[in-house]
């Protein structure tokens, strides 16, 4: 690990620099209000090589590693894009790019990252239930070998871009769970087509990130060829695990992308603005509450980078992975509230952006991990008793 900039380093943060300059603010308060996709931010993704950042030079990628994902999230949020960030570029980019990279077939490699590195190919991930919740390992949706095919039945909550996506990667379980003797066997991944016949997809109306749409989703005796299984079967877990931690990346570059997109806004507002014949941001009680999360920001996304650079080295990584995410979430819902605190009044209006920041950011509070159950996983990595 280094702290020099290499050139590649600079490129992928001037490329997502210029991405987010052009897709700035106010371009994210019109999706937001009009609860659009952000079709044409998602091709110039493409055409900058994001969504490739991870895919393997044969497939058409830029064979990069978590450390090029991360900078390119934190650099876009931090530079105008706010959420959206790492929004359009975790779930397929870096959650379904990894999943088929490291278990996927030959022919679903072929298939599958040839189409994500050029952004023709977009995927949603299916791992919540509406029962098992945070217990992943609760997850009863059943997948029944039929001949060469598998059937699907169940139900997901809250599955990101599934109204819209090509494909889900689709957690199923090939043997309930009552019937293993560990909780992690018995669970089988797909990739499912999502035009297939008995896929039913309902929005759920959501607080804020209306710029896409998370939703519920139903399986209905929905065949999928055997060919769609994703890694062995029954040994779906470790394939799953290996994604989850691109993902808890993404999010901690994006709570820093956005507390610093907040802070640098208030900090511009807070250097102009007069009340008392002075600029607002020379009172030590307007400055040091955003000075001060902004430090632990800083820390945060330096253990975010070792996390990423154990990552890229194939080494453990989850300690690490949910200190950064953890840290980073605080840090920057704090920075995001004392910068809406900069403008008064003016920062509950919409037309400034940070109380769209503010609700941005507190997702990452609840997803893709919790707070609470990050904390679980350290207080178990630090030597307390596992409690869940
Ligand atoms: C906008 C949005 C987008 C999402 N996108 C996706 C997606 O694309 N794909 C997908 O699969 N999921 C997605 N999710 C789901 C998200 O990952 C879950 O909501 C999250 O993991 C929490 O699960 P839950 O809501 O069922 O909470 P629950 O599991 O019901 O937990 C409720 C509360 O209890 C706490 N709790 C539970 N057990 C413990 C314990 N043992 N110790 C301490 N605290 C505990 C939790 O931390 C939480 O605060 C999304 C969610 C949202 C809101």
């Amino acid at each position: 690990m280094t702290f020099e900039t290499s050139a590649e380093h600079s490129m992928i943060a001037s490329t997502a620099t210029e991405i987010a300059t052009e897709f700035g603010p106010a371009y994210w308060r019109e999706r937001e209000e009009n609860g659009e996709f952000a079709t044409d931010f998602w091709d110039e993704l493409g055409e900058a090589g994001f969504h490739g950042l991870l895919v393997p030079e044969e497939y058409g990628g830029a064979d990069m590693g978590m450390a090029e994902l991360g900078l390119a999230m934190e650099t876009l949020c931090a530079e105008g894009c706010g959420m959206a960030g790492t929004w359009y570029l975790v779930l397929t980019a870096g959650m379904a790019t990894v999943g088929l990279n490291k278990h996927g077939t030959d022919e679903q490699k072929e298939t599958y990252l040839t189409d994500i590195a050029t952004g023709d190919r977009n995927f949603s991930i299916g791992i919540t239930e509406p029962e098992a919740g945070t217990n992943t390992l609760n997850v009863s949706t059943r997948a029944e070998k039929d001949g060469d095919e598998y059937v699907l039945n169940g139900q997901k909550a809250w599955i990101t871009f599934s109204d819209r996506a090509d494909n889900m990667i689709l957690v199923t379980r090939t043997t309930p769970r009552e019937e293993v003797d560990r909780g992690t066997d018995g669970i089988s991944l797909f990739v499912v087509d999502m035009d297939s016949p008995g896929i039913d997809v309902s929005p759920i109306e959501k607080h804020a990130i209306n710029y896409s749409k998370s939703c519920e989703v139903f399986f209905e005796d929905v065949r999928v060829p055997e060919e769609n299984l994703l890694g062995d079967r029954g040994d779906g877990w470790d394939a799953l695990v290996s994604t989850l931690n691109p993902e808890r990346i993404g999010f901690a570059a994006a709570a820093t992308g956005i507390g610093k997109l907040a802070a640098h806004t208030a900090i511009d507002y807070a250097n102009d603005r007069e009340v008392f014949g002075t600029p607002i941001g020379t009172h030590q009680a307007v400055s040091f509450p955003i000075a001060k999360p902004y430090a632990r920001m800083e820390a945060a996304a330096q253990m975010r980078r070792k996390a990423e650079w154990l990552y890229d080295q194939d080494e453990p990584c989850g300690y690490e992975t949910n200190v950064a995410k953890a840290t980073a979430v605080e840090a920057g819902i704090e920075t995001v509230k004392q910068s809406m605190q900069a403008f008064g009044g003016w920062g509950y209006a919409t037309e400034y952006d940070v109380e769209r920041w503010w609700r941005e950011i507190n997702l990452t509070r609840l997803a893709p991990v919790t707070q609470q159950m990050a904390y679980n996983h350290i207080s178990q990595e630090i030597g307390f008793p596992r409690s869940y």
